[in-house]
């Protein structure tokens, strides 16, 4: 099968190929996997992440890709009559590849913070593939209303920001802000608008066609990073892969605000604005900061029903597999609107 191939780390501003074209063994099924038909997967920055050396692959070469949309062609069931998943099903695979399903983390619906826990197109061979392999509890039903090309960015950048989203404890009309606008917070912002209709959403970025972009999808305003919102802010999801934007939505919490980051890691550039935090104005008035680490099988099921029903569809740009070198380096520019979505 054809695949494209993460063979060594690479710096993607200097080396615009990290990923290589490649023919390579289709996967063979071990008992309790489904093999997936690959038709759609989706880009995500943590794959800059995993090239980058950030979260780097445990063993190279491996196949990226974590939002994947496919047809069940083969299974290998443990027990056939307990299996829920059908040949020629349509399923997504997200970011949670597996856990072990009986520490204290697994049993209390906390899957995503398990010591085992292993992530798609990471620890185990991902999407950017014609077949891919995965365990059939691990796998979600899409909802027909829902088409593969916008299923897929639903499968990590939607589904990750509805956990950053419920993470943030909100109420119906109190105020978010959303730090950076890209695959992920764009979405955010729909299921905000949905969930929290009295609630203003307030989007702060970089560059000014995403500005241009989160007022047409109905935020209340937008500025720069480092603009003062018109209003204090109850929370604030943060999506960027630097510190400056952590200092400047601290300045811009309510008293018992907080900050969620829905980051896997940040990069280490302006690391030393956190040296310059002011205790009085950004940190005390029991201002929180907390971060988001993965996604379980609920958030992911929940979010695709939400999604369905709410008709919650995600802005993207298609590419060819072939052409997934692209699709990051433009990423990695900052060359976004909505999400990037490969065709296979
Ligand atoms: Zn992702
Ligand atoms: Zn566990």
């Amino acid at each position: 099968m054809k695949a494209m191939v993460l063979e060594s780390l690479a710096d993607v501003s200097t080396n615009p190929s990290p990923l290589r074209w490649l023919s390579i063994d289709e996967p063979s099924l071990n008992p309790g996997e489904i093999l997936l038909r690959v038709t759609r997967c989706g880009v995500c920055h943590t794959e800059l992440d995993e090239i980058e050396g950030r979260t780097p692959p445990p063993r190279l070469p491996v196949v990226l890709g974590h939002q994947v949309v496919g047809t069940v062609e083969g299974i290998q069931s443990r027990e056939t009559s307990k299996s829920t998943v059908q040949i020629g099903q349509r399923v997504g695979v997200a970011w949670i590849a597996s856990a072990c399903r009986h520490c204290e983390y697994c049993r209390s619906g906390q899957e995503n913070l398990c010591a085992e826990f292993q992530a798609t197109g990471r620890d185990i061979n991902g999407g950017y593939a014609e077949y891919m392999k995965v365990r059939a509890d691990f796998v979600h039903p899409i909802p027909h209303s829902i088409s593969s090309s916008e299923a897929a960015p639903l499968l990590c950048a939607g589904a990750v920001g509805y956990r950053s989203l419920r993470l943030c404890s909100l109420r119906d009309g109190q105020s978010l802000g959303l730090m950076g606008f890209g695959g992920s917070n764009h979405l955010v912002l729909k299921v905000a608008k949905y969930k929290y209709p009295k609630s203003n959403i307030f989007v702060f970025s970089r560059n000014a066609s995403e500005r241009e972009f989160a007022l047409s999808l109905g935020a209340a305003w937008a500025g720069a990073i480092d603009q003062n919102p018109p209003e204090e802010l109850d929370a604030v999801i943060d999506t960027t892969p630097v510190w400056g934007p952590i200092s400047e939505a601290m300045k811009g919490l309510k008293p018992g605000g907080r900050l969620v980051i829905n980051a896997i890691r940040k990069e280490e550039l302006d690391k030393d604005v956190l040296l310059k935090l002011d205790y009085p104005s950004q940190l005390w008035m029991e201002k929180e900061i907390k971060s988001v680490a993965n996604v379980t099988r609920v958030d992911v099921r929940e979010f695709l029903q939400l999604a369905a029903e709410a008709n919650i569809k995600p802005e993207f740009q298609e590419y060819e597999l072939k052409d997934a070198n692209q699709a990051l380096t433009e990423l990695k520019q900052g060359k976004i609107r909505g999400s990037k979505v490969l065709r296979i």
